[in-house]
């Protein structure tokens, strides 16, 4: 089972493991397990790629999937899991499937290995975080969707747009309605100890108690509270005793995409009441999840996370270290005006969807000059660190420079855009005018992440290296006991111990 806690980078959980109690999952894993540090080796460290990159063992410059979303010049600003075919059930506007990922899986080599006799599930809150890490044989993938209020599918694996049965019986047994509830801490001493007051400067919304009926929409804002990360886990034991899971001789894999962390870290940031108080009920229903999972049958865990995250700039400043917020609007802005006083006054920026600017069709005619007017003008905006030429990702990756080299591992050779936006240190481009944080850059807290492994076949193993977090990957299909994916790296992470043949 892989197990990804969105947004959980290793100085996050350096700041929180603390908190929880011992003998919790995660304190488990970490004391008892293998663990370690690994980083992601390229620069756009935002959700989709993560996990692509977690299940297939390669960058985004072979497995396509560079970002959340990229500019499509026919279609516009599309996620990338949106292929614009494959429907979600109950909210037949959006589309969510892993077609447009270009590299094979763990779960794609696991799926042929056995004949198909293996049961592949991803389960996730994210649509994103369901599909993309177990790739295109997945039996499922099941993931929360606002407007059909409750945990659904797509019609890529259900093609007669009907339901699993067990959905159909989960979603009657647990509605989300009933989970919209007052989230108050439960211990505001501790807290208040180890982190200091509720309110920081930079938090989306400063104190407890908060409650998702009083958002805009409830739905939505179910996905940021404890509850949905319950739900999530309930779902999971609800999909791994319909799919029979782990009780027969032949290996099944399981997928779980806890989000709650990441939509709580982007409003309140890591060292917020809030993070720790999720934290720790992610932490208990993970406990109990692998209580019930063990009780089955052998069973081995890899714990990690998607990428890392900036500390809210409020924070950074306060204690002398930089950070500040970008919107897309200034930089697209700068960006057109550097354009016209280079070029004459045109339309030659189309969009801009982090981290890629892409050009109009009269601005990829003049590409060099206009390429080469932006990477002087826009480092004069305040937190741009440099944008780069991506029409080359090839030369990128053979670059001296490391940021090129970790951007030429993001961008496949037919690049979705033009040109590769890099934030200073601490700065990032801001969801919200209203405060919280963000991920996405090439700077080391957003790349490092933990990695904890536990269970059967797991040793205790621990150093001081900063590991490749692509041998995940071959991690998990050493504990499958079949072969890594593709181009996936060859050594899983050291605490796997040989399987018998
Ligand atoms: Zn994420």
């Amino acid at each position: 089972m892989l197990i990804v806690i969105d947004q959980l980078g290793s100085w996050v959980l350096d700041q929180q493991l603390h908190l929880l109690p011992s003998g919790s999952a995660i304190r488990r894993a970490y004391e008892d397990g293998a663990s370690h540090i690994a980083e992601f080796p390229y620069a756009s460290t935002q959700t989709a790629p993560g996990h692509a990159s977690l299940g297939t063992g390669v960058t985004p410059a072979v497995h396509g999937i560079v970002a959340n979303a990229v500019y499509f010049p026919e279609r516009g600003p599309k996620k990338t899991v949106d292929d614009g075919k494959h429907a979600v059930l109950g909210n037949p506007d959006r589309f969510v499937s892993p077609t447009q990922l270009r590299a094979e899986t763990v779960g794609d080599v696991l799926h042929q290995q056995t004949e198909g006799k293996a049961r592949i599930v991803g389960i996730s809150i994210k649509g994103r975080s369901a599909v993309l890490p177990v790739g295109k044989k997945a039996n499922v993938a099941v993931f929360y969707d606002a407007v059909a209020r409750a945990m659904t599918t797509s019609t890529y694996y259900a093609p007669r747009r009907r339901l699993p049965d067990w959905l159909r019986d989960f979603r009657k047994a647990n509605p989300v309605e009933q989970l919209l509830q007052i989230w108050e801490p439960a211990d505001p001493a501790t807290l208040e100890k180890h982190l200091g007051p509720d309110a920081s400067p930079g938090e989306m919304y400063p104190t407890f108690p908060h409650d998702p009926r009083n958002a805009p929409d409830p739905w939505y804002a179910f996905a940021g509270t404890p509850e949905s990360s319950e739900y999530l886990m309930a779902a999971a034991y609800a999909v791994v005793k319909a799919e029979q899971m782990g009780i027969d001789d032949v290996p099944d894999f399981l997928v779980l995409g806890v989000s709650g962390t990441d939509i709580v870290g982007h409003v309140w940031g890591a060292r917020s009441w809030e993070y720790a108080d999720n934290l720790r009920r992610v932490d208990r229903a993970l406990t109990h999840f692998v209580r019930l999972l063990e009780a089955r049958g052998p069973v081995a865990f890899v714990l990690t996370a998607d990428h890392g995250v900036a500390e809210l700039p409020e924070r950074a400043r306060a204690e002398g270290r930089a950070g500040g917020r970008l919107s897309g609007t200034t930089l697209t802005l700068a960006a057109e005006r550097a354009a016209d006083a280079a070029l004459g006054e045109g339309d030659w920026i189309a969009a801009y969807v982090p981290p890629l600017f892409t050009y109009t069709d009269a601005g990829k005619t003049r590409h060099k000059d206009l390429t080469k007017a932006l990477r002087k003008a826009m480092p004069a905006t305040e937190g741009v660190k440099a944008v780069y030429d991506a029409r080359d990702p090839a030369k990128l990756r053979s670059s001296n420079d490391k940021i090129q080299r970790l951007i030429g591992a993001s961008l496949p050779d037919d690049p979705p855009g033009d040109l590769y936006l890099v934030t200073e240190p601490g700065w990032f481009d801001a969801l919200s005018e209203d405060g919280g944080t963000n991920h996405g850059t090439p700077w080391d807290y957003d790349r490092r992440v933990p990695v904890l492994m536990w269970g059967t076949a797991v040793e205790r193993r621990t150093s001081q290296d900063v590991y490749d977090v692509l041998r995940v990957a071959t991690t998990l299909a050493a504990l499958l006991n079949v072969p890594p994916p593709g181009n996936a790296p060859p050594s899983p992470l050291p605490g796997v111990m040989r399987l018998p043949d």
